[in-house]
């Protein structure tokens, strides 16, 4: 068995045969290159596969997304439905912690195969993961139908969360600087005359740039939810307190009302056909992988989502 890891020398396929570690197997179909393995990645060496959007089918055929957190199901985060909070989630994570989704198979927790109703493609069921991010921003900020939002950064979790907006009947303006990801995020049915005085700003860049900018654009009172990873620190100033910004942090998915995120990301990705092949601009084979990774990493490749088919 192959599998995508992080190496001295840099991304590789290593051979990993070793015996099922318990669970169910699932042959994967594709597996998305997210922002965050790129950054995995550059920490260095890694002793698990990595790869946390990821599909695949059962051994009896059945076609599935995998939920990539093994949540221990009983404490009181994970029964309130903040399953992202559970304890366990960090250190159960496929892709991070467990051998993940960058492989020809992957050995996974029965719950964690969510199973793909008929018309949701398997080709770009790897985009459930990053669709539930995107659903919990929205829901953390309480997005629902008529809102007018405003989503700044079209890189996929940033489109995501314009088709998740526009799934629950808001109305989306969005702020981006690359000419591929705007078009991207019209075609998803995003508008970029941008306004002021939004109530909502979903905030999906992650950079000091893009938390001015939502505190710039956001009306005093308003809420500016986090979806983007701000893997260097942002400073809020005198700007962000006299407009008593809410500041939601949103961290992968758990339940809303009582409903999956990640389960309710699947009907989202059968709902916007368009999604996959928006989102996707690159395709590579198994084998490809560090040259996926390449792309994936490399800003004049113009990239949006990589994803490797075993
Ligand atoms: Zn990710
Ligand atoms: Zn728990």
């Amino acid at each position: 068995m192959r599998g995508v890891r992080s190496t001295a020398e840099g991304i590789q396929v290593v051979s990993t045969a070793k015996a099922p570690t318990g669970g169910v197997r699932v042959s994967v179909a594709g597996s998305g290159i997210c922002g965050s393995d790129l950054h995995l990645a550059s920490f260095g060496p890694s002793s698990v596969t990595l790869g946390h959007e990821f599909c695949g089918r059962l051994d009896d055929g059945t076609p599935v997304a995998v939920l990539p957190i093994v949540t221990c199901g009983h404490c009181e985060r994970c029964l309130a439905g903040h399953d992202q909070q559970c304890a366990s989630a960090l250190g159960a994570m496929y892709g991070v912690s467990l051998d993940g989704g960058l492989a020809d198979e992957v050995w996974v927790d029965p719950g964690c195969a969510k199973v793909l109703p008929p018309g949701v493609a398997l080709d770009n069921a790897c985009l459930v993961e990053p669709i539930a991010v995107a659903l919990h921003g929205i829901n953390r900020a309480g997005v629902e139908a008529g809102m007018r939002v405003l989503v700044i950064g079209a890189g996929p979790i940033g489109l995501c969360t314009i088709a998740a907006a526009r799934s629950v009947g808001a109305s989306v303006d969005l702020v981006a600087n690359r000419r591929r990801r705007i078009e991207a995020g019209e075609r998803l049915g995003a508008n970029t005359s941008v306004g002021t005085e939004y109530d909502v700003v979903l905030e999906a860049a992650g950079t000091q740039g893009s938390m001015d900018k939502a505190i710039q654009l956001v009306r005093p009172g308003g809420t500016i939810s986090i979806l983007g990873n701000f893997w260097d620190p942002v400073a809020v100033g005198l700007g962000f307190q006299i407009k008593e910004v809410t500041l939601l942090p949103s961290y992968t998915y758990g339940h809303h009302h009582g409903v999956s995120e990640f389960e309710d990301a699947v009907r989202v990705l059968g709902a916007v056909p368009d999604l996959g092949d928006t989102i996707v601009t690159h395709r590579f084979p198994l084998d490809d992988a560090a040259e996926a990774f390449r792309v994936a990493g490399n800003r004049s490749t113009d990239a949006i989502k990589v994803v490797v088919h075993p």
